[in-house]
């Protein structure tokens, strides 16, 4: 029986998935996932966690506590830097402990630290790392990497396409591209288009979005996201105007997107999706605000998701704030 790894649903998965996925059926490993956030994982993880923690940090205690009994090894990286430039946010960092020593009965964790600032090669030989837990040489061990590297692009690229991070797993899990597809960017044909900025572990989890995505498609709204957009463009806006980036990558990666769609996104509005509790938001909301306001005629709101976000209270504020951008948009196109 081949040996189990878990892999929970949440944090880094939106972004790496496909890559680890391809690696480890490539060195033997079956790969177990804890599927979507449901309401008794985000209750599991709220137990468990620090108080303090945000809610991203608890969810993923959540998505840890749903799979450690069905697998023989967790695997949580140590993700510290991935372009030498930025860093991952502490808690990050500090994961594999954290979940090591707040969760009863984990099995081993593999918490391979991941920083290309040290070394030669430092993610292959962070991979061989991965792959000597289950045996697997130094030589296969890379061409699984090299394998998972083409998926990880093959993937990105399907994002910058539009697709959302599940039509694109779910399209890479299905390699027979004549079947019929979902049509990414159909979304934007509609008369109103918005940004839609924030991490991608709280945009893309339908559950602790409180489904903003799918809410805004029903209100006739295209959505564009940072995922959306090319990386050169992305670096283009260099240190958006400040003496220097922000360290922390999800949040660099968002303030370059905010800035790039408000000046060439063409959009009617702007939302910054921010979780509570969380550290780096506290900066970047302050940043987007003030790119907002250079942009007075694009819309801007800011909305906070917690473990007690209803859906209700979601939806109103969503529906008034598409409401007064439609209404706007309509009356500037009556004076002209
Ligand atoms: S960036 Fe914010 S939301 Fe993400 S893990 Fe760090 S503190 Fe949590």
């Amino acid at each position: 029986m081949a040996v189990k790894v878990g892999i929970p649903s949440s944090l880094l998965f939106y972004v790496f998935f496909p890559f680890w996925q391809s690696f480890f059926k490539e060195i033997g490993v079956q790969v177990v996932t804890s599927g979507k956030t449901t309401k008794s994982i985000l209750d599991k993880g709220v137990r468990e966690a620090l108080a303090d923690a945000c809610v991203p940090v608890k969810l993923f205690f959540g998505h840890v506590i749903d799979i450690k009994d069905n697998v023989d090894y967790l695997f949580i990286p140590r993700v510290v830097c991935l372009n030498q430039k930025t860093i991952f946010c502490p808690k990050f960092l500090g994961l594999p402990d954290m979940i090591r020593f707040s969760v009863d009965n984990v099995p081993p964790v593999i918490d391979v630290r991941m920083d290309t600032r040290v070394g030669r090669f430092p993610l292959v030989k962070a991979y061989q790392e991965v792959g000597a837990y289950f045996g697997a040489s130094k030589i296969s061990a890379l061409r699984a990497y090299l394998k998972a590297r083409q998926v990880l692009n093959h993937y990105r690229a399907l994002l910058i396409k539009g697709f959302t991070p599940a039509e694109a797993m779910a399209r890479l899990n299905n390699p027979d591209e004549s079947k019929p597809a979902p049509r990414p960017r159909e979304n934007l044909k509609s008369n109103l288009k918005f940004a839609v900025l924030g991490y991608p572990y709280n945009i893309y989890d339908s559950f602790i979005s409180v489904n903003i995505l799918e809410k805004l498609k029903k209100l006739g709204v295209g959505v564009l996201t940072a995922e959306n957009i090319h990386p050169f463009l992305l670096a283009l806006q260099k240190n958006c105007g400040l003496p220097k980036r922000l360290f922390w990558t999800f949040s660099d990666i968002a303030l370059k997107a905010a800035h790039f769609l408000f000046k060439h996104g063409r959009v009617d509005g702007v939302l910054h999706l921010t979780a509570f509790g969380c550290g780096p938001d506290s900066l970047l909301n302050k940043f987007i605000e003030l790119e907002a306001k250079k942009h007075r005629n694009i819309p801007f709101m800011t909305l906070m998701i917690d473990e007690h976000t209803g859906e209700a209270g979601m939806a109103t504020r969503l529906e008034a704030f598409v409401d007064m951008v439609r209404r706007r948009k309509e009356m500037i196109a009556c004076q002209r």
